[in-house]
């Protein structure tokens, strides 16, 4: 069978967990955390990273940031995980959900400001699949009605906006690390910090509300209680595993893309046949293979191309019903607008297997068996 997602195996990354657990400092904030912030504050220019215990708890610490209060709205697409939501709605946020574009399958940034109300304290975007949203556009936004930008760049470690690294272009940007990722710590995320206004209180948010950083750069001569705050900082051993993989970033990115590539190489055709659709990416963008997805008819064909696959030895997945039509979207959230694509472009798509190491044997199965289902 083949699976739809394997976690990365670098064998660097297990001598580094090894010598973590042999030193018996496990707890959070020493070498192999410092190694992979600096990495990544140096691969993408970034003012700092935080390492967190998850990209759900990244979102959580942007909401304590941006004070989140009880009757604040905040923008987002629908078609997205649910801690994007969740996140803002745990503060008491009503979470405003705006469509998608078809395209790219990322919020629709000539809707945002027709969602826009006096009561808007935050702008989320997610950068599916690793392909940016439109970035210049709703920076001009943020700018023009002081509202701040927060990137769900969970899916966006590595993957560039004109050059600029996703996660590095709003106030606060957010990677997840999680085993489905591109790079993982099992569960992992890290926040990272481009206005410097939120530096400090984010440093004691993720230390339980103390000023425990500060006192270990000697700059206060105690730690103690000073705001609220969390646990949101994840042992060493997570941080060694990431930052095995971090080091060979280039050639992991590398080889997704290349399976990418042979994706998009021999479905072009069917897709030129309108046979199904495939993902575009603006030339401006880098993308990082995060995912491949297809898009089918409708919801039907999809359910019978899933089966399929399964038949053949592939594991195939759709993901994410739309968060306004859920249980607590409803409850917590309201679509601002029509929803013209979110529920119809998600039901159509799904993904193929992608992981780092795929064979090029398994891809050849993937792509026989997707055109004898269409032929
Ligand atoms: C995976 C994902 C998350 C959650 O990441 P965790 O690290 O599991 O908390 C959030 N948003 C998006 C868009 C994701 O894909």
């Amino acid at each position: 069978m083949i699976t739809f997602n394997r976690a990365p195996y670098i064998p660097k990354a297990q001598e580094y967990v090894a010598d973590v657990i042999k030193s018996s400092e496990i707890a959070g904030d020493g070498k192999y955390t410092k190694l992979c912030s600096e990495w990544m504050e140096n691969k993408f220019s970034a003012k700092k990273v935080l390492l967190t215990t998850s990209c759900t708890a990244a979102l959580e610490m942007a909401a304590i940031l941006l004070d989140i209060q009880p009757g604040d709205e905040v923008i987002m697409p629908s078609y997205t995980f649910v801690s994007t939501a969740n996140a803002f709605a745990m503060y008491g946020a009503k979470t405003v959900f705006v469509d998608i574009r078809p395209d790219t399958m990322n919020i629709d940034e000539k809707l945002i400001e027709a969602a826009i109300t006096e009561k808007t304290k935050a702008i989320v975007v997610v950068h599916y699949a690793g392909v940016a949203c439109e970035m210049d556009v709703i920076n001009n936004i943020s700018h023009k009605y002081n509202i701040p930008i927060i990137e769900d760049a969970a899916q966006g470690v590595m993957a560039t906006y004109k050059d600029q690294s996703l996660g590095t272009i709003g106030d606060l940007g957010c990677y997840s690390f999680h085993e489905t990722k591109n790079y993982v710590m099992g569960e992992g995320g890290a926040l990272v910090i481009n206005n410097e206004q939120y530096l400090e209180r984010a440093e004691i948010i993720r230390e339980k509300g103390t000023n425990r950083a500060r006192f270990f750069r000697g700059e206060v001569d105690k730690y103690s209680w000073v705001d609220v705050g969390s646990s949101f900082l994840p042992s060493e051993i997570n941080a060694a595993l990431l930052y095995g993989q971090l080091e060979c970033a280039e050639k992991i990115n590398d080889d997704r893309l290349k399976s990418y590539q042979f994706y998009y190489e021999h479905l072009k055709d069917l897709e030129a046949e309108h046979c199904l659709e495939l993902a575009y990416v603006p030339d401006y963008c880098k993308h990082n293979a995060h995912m491949f997805y297809v898009k089918l008819k409708d919801l039907e064909q999809r359910e019978r191309f899933i089966r399929y696959m399964r038949e053949k030895g592939a594991y195939c997945v759709f993901h994410y019903v739309p968060l306004h039509s859920s249980e607590a979207g409803i409850k917590y959230g309201y679509f601002s607008g029509t929803d013209n694509y979110t529920t119809t472009e998600s039901n159509r798509l799904v993904r193929l297997p992608m992981y780092y190491g795929l064979s090029k044997e398994d891809k050849e199965t993937i792509i026989q068996a997707i055109e004898k289902f269409l032929n």
